[in-house]
């Protein structure tokens, strides 16, 4: 039987052929009847290009969501109610946040897995999406993965994500932790809602059991990058005791 599977896995150094630009007949086509889960770094530059408070971010554009049989709850970006499910960014030029568009929209069609061997040490598999409504791939351009990723922006993106990642797969979870109702209040604070992160810190009601390191004190100044970085370590120490 024919594989109609999208999902096509790829080598890091594979070549393959797809570009997008506005002139393909489908712009924008990838763009609606999307579930679209955003990752913190995602929220962070969203909310940084939109000038909002992470909080009004997230009640303006975030649907949380978490149900039994659930570790962490997810985060998708909503969408408009104009018939076609469309992103609440795009337009008819094309995607109103570019600049910080997020990472699955940067890597599309290509997508990235990661798993980290008892080491640490973080090992990449790749998947090629071929839908049919996209017609990048009769493109003539030629990438491999690696590639295109660098193209699309997205080491910043991998980097917070496999930070995160680290929260998310730990050995703990492996073993069979599961936040309670407060502890999954406190994923959501400290990963997407970092305006708000901060101000618990400068106010005291967020203790860390060590000191902050330089880098730390830029977060809670305004590195909203370090920040996100302080959050994965304290909810390591709330969840993990580490
Ligand atoms: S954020 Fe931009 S690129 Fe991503 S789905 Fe929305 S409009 Fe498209
Ligand atoms: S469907 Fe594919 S080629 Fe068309 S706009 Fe989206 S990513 Fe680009």
């Amino acid at each position: 039987m024919a594989d109609t599977s999208p999902f096509q896995s790829i080598a890091q150094a594979e070549r393959f052929r797809f570009a997008c630009h506005p002139g393909v007949p489908c712009f924008t086509e990838c763009c609606r009847q999307l579930d679209l889960a955003l990752t913190p770094y995602d929220v962070l530059r969203l909310k940084n290009n939109r000038n909002l408070h992470s909080g009004r971010f997230l009640e303006q554009f975030v649907l949380i969501e978490w149900e039994e049989g659930m570790v962490f709850p997810l985060c998708y970006l909503t969408m408009v109610d104009d018939g076609r499910a469309s992103c609440v960014f795009v337009t008819r030029e094309g995607c109103s946040v570019y600049p910080d568009r997020p990472g699955a929209c940067r890597a599309y069609p290509v997508g990235r897995g990661v798993s980290r061997g008892q080491d640490g040490t973080i090992r990449e598999q790749f998947v090629l999406v071929r839908e049919g409504h996209c017609q990048g791939f009769a493109e003539d351009t030629e990438q491999t993965p690696s590639e295109y990723f660098k193209d699309q922006g997205l080491e910043l993106y991998n980097l917070y994500n496999d930070e995160v990642a680290g929260l998310l797969q730990h050995e703990q979870v492996q073993l069979g932790f599961r936040p309670d109702r407060a502890q999954l209040d406190l994923f959501i604070l400290a990963l997407y809602n970092l305006d708000m992160f901060r101000q618990e810190l400068a106010d005291g009601r967020i203790a860390m059991k060590r000191p902050l390191s330089p880098g730390e004190l830029q977060g809670l100044a305004g590195d909203d990058e370090q920040l996100l970085l302080l959050g994965i370590r304290w909810l390591k120490q709330e969840f993990f005791g580490e």
